[in-house]
């Protein structure tokens, strides 16, 4: 029998949360839905991540510099840092809905940190000129998720978990989308849901590559849903990557790499200088390891994507890679070495902001003394998942994909190409370029959640669709998806992943990604059979999928620009960025033949006396 809403919210994060709460308190008359994989809170990113200090990104009224144009600073930070790649409109949307966004969860019971005169604690995060970043601690996004859940349960929007959206269902004639096609992970069984207007809210796609720190569930579904109903997807190529744990996700960022370490193979090799340019001086390179502490994922404009460069190259020649915390790297702080071979910055911050006595071998002997002086917490959360570096553990790390920075191409109502589907927060994209501000995605998960659920309830308000979708319709859709003959899911999720790290990682050649394409297409051609497991069939179908559109971008993209670093063959050094080809974006669609794309000028920043768009109703 069809499940009938007039909203459908797909997802389980904070952007559905956030999104299925503004349709309902837009007009608590319309009936909405929220359709998530797993037990709602307990998958997806917002509810499960973490890290030494989560940052939620927004301009309140006492962040500096303040006055009536302060959020124009948050928009050219957002537009700067995203390599003139985004919609500078759609920048502004977020900058000047920040306070608001912020306000309904402090409303909510986020425990922010605040200072002892109450206002709140912001600090400053990678790509912003000003202390924006609001946080609760390792858990903010936690918070967050907690905070909407409980306003959930307090309004009449129907829940229905352990269901994956395996299809969107469309009316034929105007491909406006009217329902989906589900899969209850419990039974199997396929289900179908009539929709007025649909909300993707599906999160990232980490499992597209083998090492990643997402939870299980971001199969980048969204991506593929979209992109099977006919949308446009902008920036693929943009992945957020940086050194994570291995064993615990963790990243190695800040006071990690600020204590120094030494970065080890499984050889005992100290490779660093084996890819730094001949005649590197000690200072400089571990002046360089001590800057990674402050620029965590790989960027192009940042020296210290070296270090990423290093650590995937060792490990493409089959090395493991550790940090060891329980001596000092080659020709530092060796007996009697001269203290002065450290760069000007390192000596200012061990000794001014941090306090740390270069010459107090308690303090400053080992890295894991460092690290104990500048954060003993980090060593306190490693040693409870098991990894004691004051026992002597070291800390085994890979380049890790984090975040998606594009996604489905949205404009300022969260609307997609596709009539009645709208998308919010990480599945969404053109709102970041190439890089974002730390802190930015979990802001734009709230401010687009918002704006998603409103313009979505406003469209079910006046939208008449030609005919409900029956059970028929959603079984065939699903059939379509699979092959009888085609090749077990776990093996094509796997020879995904493989082929994914290992071509469109940190090292992206033009021949790497000419044969991962190839390698993609074919295993599109084999396809994927049904297993009895149907969701998890229907998860590997998507990971294919996403990866022949990120494969596609970064193969049509040949500079380098934020994460996107593109080499020549054998060459250690990013091929420059390009600004007079490349300050555009690559727009892909769903062709005959596959993916094509084409290579589209995004909105500029607007004249400062124009009046910037607002969404705050
Ligand atoms: C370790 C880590 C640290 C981070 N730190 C920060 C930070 O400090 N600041 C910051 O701003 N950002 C940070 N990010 C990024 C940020 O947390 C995410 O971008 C954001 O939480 C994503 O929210 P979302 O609601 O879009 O997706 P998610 O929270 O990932 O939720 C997606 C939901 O969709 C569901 N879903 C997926 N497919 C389907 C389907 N087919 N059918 C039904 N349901 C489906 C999933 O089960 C899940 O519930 C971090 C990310 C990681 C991994």
């Amino acid at each position: 029998m069809t499940i009938v809403c007039d909203v459908l919210v797909i997802g389980g994060g904070g952007a559905a949360l956030r999104a299925a709460i503004a349709a309902h308190e837009l007009d608590p008359q319309l009936d909405v839905l929220l359709v998530t994989k797993g037990i709602l809170g307990q998958g997806g990113v917002t509810a499960t991540a973490c890290s030494d200090r989560m940052a939620f990104h927004a301009t309140l009224d006492t962040t500096d510099p303040g006055g009536p144009d302060a959020w124009r600073y948050h928009a050219d930070d957002i537009y700067r840092i995203g390599g003139q790649v985004s919609d500078a409109d759609l920048a502004v949307v977020l900058a000047r809905n920040a306070g608001e966004a912020f306000a309904y969860l402090d409303r909510l019971g986020v425990p922010w940190a605040r200072r002892p005169d109450g206002t709140v604690d912001q600090f400053v995060t990678d790509g912003s000129a000003y202390a924006r970043a609001c946080y609760t601690g390792p858990y903010t996004a936690n918070h967050i998720e907690q905070a909407l859940l409980r306003r959930l349960a307090e309004l009449p929007i129907r829940v229905l978990d352990k269901t994956m959206v395996a299809e969107l269902l469309q009316d034929p004639s105007r491909g406006q989308v009217v329902g989906a096609a589900l899969v209850s992970q419990s039974t199997g069984q396929v289900e179908v849901v009539a929709a007025k207007a649909v909300i993707l809210a599906t999160g990232g796609a980490g499992q597209v590559f083998a090492v990643n720190v997402f939870p299980e569930d971001c199969t980048g579904d969204g991506y593929a849903l979209a992109y099977r109903a006919g949308a446009e997807l902008v920036n693929l190529e943009f992945i957020q990557i940086g050194l994570s744990s291995l064993a615990t996700k963790l990243a190695c960022s800040g006071s990690m790499m600020r204590a120094l370490p030494r970065l080890v193979n499984d050889q005992e090799e100290e490779f660093l200088f084996c890819y730094m340019p001949p005649g590197t001086a000690p200072a400089t390179m571990y002046g360089i390891l001590f800057a990674k502490g402050s620029s965590w994922p790989v960027s192009y404009r940042e020296p210290s994507h070296i270090i990423d460069i290093a650590v995937d190259a060792e490990r493409a020649r089959g090395r493991r890679v550790f940090l060891d915390y329980s001596r000092n790297p080659l020709m530092l702080f060796e007996p009697g070495a001269d203290l002065g071979t450290l760069a000007e910055q390192v000596r200012r911050f061990y000794t001014q902001t941090e306090k740390i006595d270069l010459n107090d071998p308690a303090q400053s002997g080992t890295p894991l003394a460092r690290l104990l002086a500048i954060n003993w917490p980090s060593v306190e959360w490693l040693a409870e998942r098991g990894i004691d570096l004051r026992r002597g553990d070291r800390v085994e790390i890979a380049p890790a994909i984090q975040h998606f920075q594009g996604g489905v191409k949205i404009r300022t109502q969260a609307e997609t190409t596709v009539p009645g589907l709208y998308a919010a927060g990480e599945v969404a994209g053109g709102q970041h370029g190439a890089n974002r501000p730390g802190g930015n995605a979990l802001l734009d998960g709230q401010v687009f959640g918002r704006i998603a659920g409103e313009s979505a309830a406003r469209y079910a308000k006046r939208a008449t669709i030609g005919g409900v979708p029956d059970q028929e319709q959603a079984e065939r859709a699903v059939r379509a998806l699979l092959v009888s003959d085609g090749l077990p899911a776990a093996e094509v999720r796997r020879a995904v992943q493989e082929a994914m790290t290992r071509a469109c990682g940190v090292y992206r050649t033009e021949e790497g990604l000419r044969r991962l394409n190839e390698k993609l297409g074919e295993l599109e051609s084999c396809g994927v059979r049904p297993d009895e497991d149907l969701a998890a069939a229907l998860e590997a179908v998507n990971i294919l999928t996403v990866a022949r559109l990120v494969a596609r971008a970064a193969y049509v993209r040949d500079e380098s620009r934020g994460p996107h670093l593109r080499f020549h063959q054998g060459s250690r050094v990013p091929i420059p960025r390009d600004d007079e080809r490349w300050n555009r974006y690559v727009v892909l669609w769903r062709g005959r033949e596959g993916p094509q794309w084409s290579i589209r000028e995004p909105v500029r920043p607007m004249p400062p006396d124009v009046a910037a768009p607002s969404c705050i109703l």
